[in-house]
């Protein structure tokens, strides 16, 4: 399988070539060449992921896009990473019946409670693999505002060849979250609290990476949500999902996706390529409803950080959808030089693109099944209060935004909500919803009263730079 970018450049590369990298030399993101097309062999997938496993169904899934890494080595990266031991169940993603033909498959089981574990946890894995390979390192430098930092650390933490350095806004992450963070005592991961916000933390990353220089001399990568390896390991659970939710591969589901980046969405428009029986795929936003309104009407529209509200779902607290380019390009007919047009012209000069009068964008829900719907903090606390009052059942606030969502698009078939995090990582809508704090699986216990290992620095690049150095020792 050979990839390409979004805006063109069709310079021939490797799975193992984009691994590393970040966006295409263009400024595209990189997409395989053609979707393997599966239809014909769903049921040996289905017998393949009940006989053996989800681990399996991975390695079946991932070697469809990766041959420049030996067979039995991916096969052993994605039984290490797909365990019961990291995801708290054998099944790792299990779906569960919320109400009728209305399901939750559960992503949130790993080790820091979010989604985000089920693709990060396995880019520790090839990262290690291929730097060794390489004889190389890697320094990651990142900016969260809670769960990918902690994903990412607990993927890397303790991995040969690779170096975590990840700034957050001090004092503000949740308790809980900075306590997942900051209790990590492992040598290699960096936990730096800037003295600012997140935008604060953005422009950091975003000053060092450009200094080039710097970035060559001590090996700076992301992991941030473009990484197609992030974007390929997602794929995977909408086919587990999907087998859990039929008998038959004659049957179809919808899914619902609480969304930010839409990279996990993206994921679910890739397996629909591929023919998974998918009829549609429902884009689930907050406040912050960019992409509600594109599906909508055609217009993409970005906002600035001041148009940006913060939610309780604050993880999709997003005005600028950074994996949409991928799914334009599909939707545009895979014309790079199109794509590259409405996203330079369009969203980077004008902050927006209007196809609305577009024949793609006409028959956009035909084609590639997708729908919308928004969902606001009054939505979030009924939803909250419902699944828990009349169904038993506990979801956390982003996924009450895809609950609510699915309710307006229920059809004959199953419907899969993606749960995306679990109830305690958002702790305080739980208790506002329901006058209770949620749950709180037993491993976590007293985290918060854990040593912290954390430096606190002033939003300053070369105090960022200087630490960075220091623990290179180069
Ligand atoms: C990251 C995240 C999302 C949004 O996912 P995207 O891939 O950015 O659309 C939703 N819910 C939770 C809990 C997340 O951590």
């Amino acid at each position: 399988m050979r990839y390409l970018s979004t805006r063109g450049d069709a310079t021939p590369r490797q799975f193992c070539d984009i691994l590393l990298e970040g966006l295409a030399p263009d400024g595209g993101l990189y997409l395989p060449e053609a979707y393997p097309q599966v239809g014909g062999r769903l049921a040996q997938l289905r017998q393949t992921y009940a006989d053996q496993g989800y681990a399996a169904l991975a390695f079946e899934i991932l070697s469809l896009y990766i041959d420049d890494i030996p067979a039995q080595d991916l096969r052993a990266i994605c039984a290490k990473t797909y365990t019961a031991e990291v995801f708290g169940t054998p099944q790792i993603t299990p779906l569960r019946r919320l109400e009728g033909q209305l399901f939750i498959e559960a992503l949130s089981n790993g080790p820091t409670l979010a989604f985000k574990d089920m693709a990060m946890q396995l880019l520790g894995n090839l990262f290690e693999y291929e730097l060794a390979r390489r004889g190389e390192e890697l320094n990651i430098l990142g900016a969260t505002s809670g769960d990918t930092g902690s994903a990412a650390e607990y993927a890397m933490r303790g991995k040969k060849g690779v170096r975590v350095f990840m700034t957050s806004p001090h004092g503000r992450m949740s308790p809980f979250q900075q306590a997942q963070m900051f209790s990590l005592q492992d040598e290699n991961i960096h936990n730096i609290a800037i003295e600012g916000v997140f935008d604060d933390c953005q422009d950091i990353v975003k000053a060092v990476s450009n200094d080039l220089e710097f970035k060559r001399q001590y090996k700076i990568g992301t992991v941030n949500s473009i990484n197609w390896a992030r974007l390929l390991a997602q794929v995977v659970y909408y086919f587990a999902g999907y087998f859990q939710a039929t008998q038959a591969d004659t049957e179809k589901v919808s899914f619902t996706v609480p969304s930010g980046n839409f990279g996990n969405i993206c994921a679910g428009h890739v397996a629909r390529q591929m023919g998974l029986p998918i009829a549609r795929l429902v884009v689930a936003t907050n406040e912050n409803d960019v992409l509600d309104e594109f599906f909508r009407t055609g217009v993409y529209q970005v906002r600035g950080a001041a148009a940006t509200y913060e939610t309780s779902s604050p993880s999709m607290d997003i005005s600028k959808a950074s994996n949409f380019e991928r799914f334009v390009f599909d939707l545009v007919g895979r014309d790079g030089a199109r794509t590259r047009a409405l996203f330079t012209d369009g969203v980077a000069r004008q902050g927006r693109f209007d196809l609305s009068q577009d024949a793609a964008f006409a028959d956009a829900a035909a084609r590639f099944g997708f729908a919308s719907g928004k969902s606001t903090h009054a939505d979030r606390l009924a939803t909250i209060r419902d699944c828990a009052q009349r169904l038993g059942q506990m979801v956390d606030t982003h996924t009450a935004d895809g609950i609510k969502v699915a309710r307006e698009h229920l059809g004959a078939e199953p419907m899969i909500v993606l749960e995306t995090a679990l109830p305690i990582k958002f702790a305080a809508t739980i208790e506002e919803a329901l006058g209770r704090p949620p749950e709180r699986p037993a491993r976590f216990d007293g985290i918060e009263s854990l040593p912290k290992r954390v430096t606190v620095l002033p939003a300053d690049v070369d105090q960022v730079k200087a630490l960075i150095v220091r623990h290179c020792g180069a």
